[in-house]
């Protein structure tokens, strides 16, 4: 994979020396998603994380975005393993991707390792992964990795903040986290346990994360979600439902499908996701749902509409999603129809609400009622808001802080927090992607930096770079304009062989537009005379003046910047330099 040249930043390959602990930022640092760090012990590196970020609306077309693997590359020999803090795409998503280029140890709970080993199995490179389950509070050593795994609560169960114990002392990272004090399995973060480490141990560097910092207060417990829903169902008897949710939040298919049964109604899955996640989940023992009142979707037409309710994926707007091939009629197995209720049971990420408002638009043009979070509370946050970062700033009492895991609002505002929580300001340091720190006797500094581009995945393609999304803008905004000139050399001799040809494609139409071609025409047949006789006779300089005679004339008349194609037929092979 390629990198696009956004930066001029020079891999630095120079571990930490001697006993120094680095830490290395790959992504999340200054953007929702692709969540990966490096941390580095004794030469070996450990990583936190590995995931994948949605494109936003100006990625045109790119499918996923990835971290930049090449400091990774040039280091695999060093690279052991992956601690996976919990189930996300935006921390698991791309360890399939990496596991390409080198063998890793995966470490996380079972239910984190049973989510990331689906995707793995789904890229074929299950081989080259050795997985190894953790239970809560359990302490490992993996090569030089002495780590200890703390529960905490989040939109997906079973996450973990992680404690690395190092030759500098306690690293503590939060993972993505919330004080939820009524969980749905009862599991709480372990303040506790993280307290006692704070005060034995001491944590010397802190990583926490900074997503809701901005947001005042408290989280929503995920129970409260789970009686507004349980109203919501009781109060639409008699019509089809629909809800659509996180395939990873189990809690939340959990509340679900209690409102559902307590409601006469049978639970049917919708989207392979959804499928796949419900079955680990129930083999886990983490999804309680009777076999009584389970169907698949084929069985819906034996479903009486009132005793229906369907979980589906594509909340965030998916265009291959369920949902959304229900809001455009291309659903295979159901058409919305009058007097549907549809609940989106989320909140879109950053990049997607644009594809949610789409579906929700879609489903209401059918005659569904849509409810989602703007109107009724049918959605909790996972991430702590300000009021809990400070209980966990609190108790952690860090010497050292990095805010991780946000935007670089959310990670300076987490920064203040840290501050007003006690943590002098020199010693916080915000980085982002692709900058690192070191930890020694002296305390945290500022590390080299190491390569951090968005790595774009474009259907099976990999290395698309920053050219290639700039050129599908101008496309897509202002179409392109083509022109083939042919002429013949013979000897000293050179000659235009005919009007050169206008091809343009989302530009201008119409008689306007034949005028316009027409004038382009001509101006370009000058200008590639003049340079002929001026002797100019490589495909290079010639197609380059065309450019240049195109671009102006477009500029000029249209006020418009298409993409200039000229195309010089039967000129001479030259060095580009000519
Ligand atoms: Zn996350
Ligand atoms: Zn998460």
């Amino acid at each position: 994979m390629a990198n696009s040249t956004k930066s001029d930043k020079k891999p630095s390959n120079k571990s930490a020396s001697g006993s120094d602990v680095r830490v290395v930022f790959l992504g999340g640092l200054g953007e929702i998603g692709r969540n990966c760090a490096a941390i580095e012990v004794d030469n070996q590196i450990m990583l936190i994380d590995c995931g994948l970020m949605f494109p936003d609306d100006d990625m045109a077309g790119v499918d996923l975005v990835l971290p930049d693997f090449t400091w990774l590359r040039e280091n695999a020999d060093r690279v052991i393993g992956v601690v996976a803090t919990h189930g996300h795409e935006d921390h698991i998503g791309a360890i399939g991707f990496l596991l390409d280029e080198m063998e890793l140890q995966i470490i996380g709970s079972p239910l984190t390792i049973g989510l990331a080993r689906n995707r793995i199995e789904e890229r074929g490179v299950l081989k080259k992964a050795k997985f190894i389950e953790v239970s809560d509070n359990e302490r490992i050593q993996v090569g030089p990795f002495d780590m200890e795994f703390f529960p905490v609560t989040h939109s997906v169960p079973h996450g973990f903040a992680t404690a690395f114990h190092t030759p500098q002392g306690v690293i503590l990272h939060s993972g993505d986290f919330k004080l939820d004090m009524t969980p749905v399995d009862q599991r709480l973060t372990d303040l506790a346990g993280i307290g006692h480490l704070a005060k034995d141990d001491g944590v010397r560097l802190f990583l926490c994360d900074s997503t809701n910092a901005v947001s005042p207060g408290f989280s929503d417990s995920e129970t409260s979600i789970g009686s507004s829903l349980a109203d919501i169902v009781q109060a639409r008897k008699g019509r089809r439902l629909i809800v659509a949710c996180f395939a990873s939040h189990i809690h939340r298919v959990q509340q679900v499908a209690d409102a559902a049964i307590a409601n006469d109604r049978i639970v049917v899955t919708l989207g392979r996701s959804m499928n796949k996640n419900v079955q680990l989940a129930r083999q886990m023992g983490l999804l309680n749902i009777p076999d009584t009142h389970l169907r698949k979707i084929e069985d819906i037409d034996d479903i009486a509409d009132e005793n229906l309710c369907i979980i589906s994926t594509g909340s965030q707007g998916e265009p291959m999603s369920a949902l959304a091939r229900m809001a455009t009629g291309d659903n295979k197995w159901l058409t919305i129809q009058d007097g549907d209720c549809i609940i989106l049971s989320s909140h879109p990420i950053p990049g997607n609400e644009t594809g949610v408002t789409r579906v929700i638009d879609g489903l209401l043009r059918k005659g569904a009622e849509v409810i989602d979070s703007t109107t009724h509370r049918v959605h909790a946050t996972g991430h702590a808001k300000a009021e809990e970062l400070k209980v966990l700033h609190s108790i952690v009492q860090p010497e050292w802080f990095v805010p991780v895991h946000g935007e670089y609002r959310h990670m300076t505002e987490h920064a203040r927090i840290a501050t007003r929580m006690g943590t002098s300001p020199d010693r916080i340091i915000v980085c982002q992607d692709g900058q690192s720190v070191v930890l020694n006797e002296d305390g945290l500094k500022r590390g080299g930096d190491v390569p951090a581009e968005y790595i774009y995945v474009d259907g099976t393609v990999g290395d698309l770079d920053e050219s290639v999304l700039a050129e599908r803008r101008t496309l897509g905004t202002d179409g392109f304009v083509s022109c083939v000139i042919p002429i013949r050399i013979e000897g000293p001799n050179a000659t235009l062989l005919d009007l050169p040809e206008i091809i343009s494609r989302g530009w201008v139409h119409g008689t306007e537009g034949d005028q316009l071609r027409k004038d382009a025409a001509h101006q370009i047949r000058d200008a590639v005379e003049s340079a002929l006789s001026d002797g100019k006779r490589t495909r290079q300089e010639l197609e380059r003046i065309v450019r240049r005679t195109l671009g102006r004339f477009v500029n000029n008349r249209t006020r418009l910047r298409p993409m200039i194609v000229p195309v010089v037929l039967g000129a001479h092979e030259g060095n580009e330099d000519a």
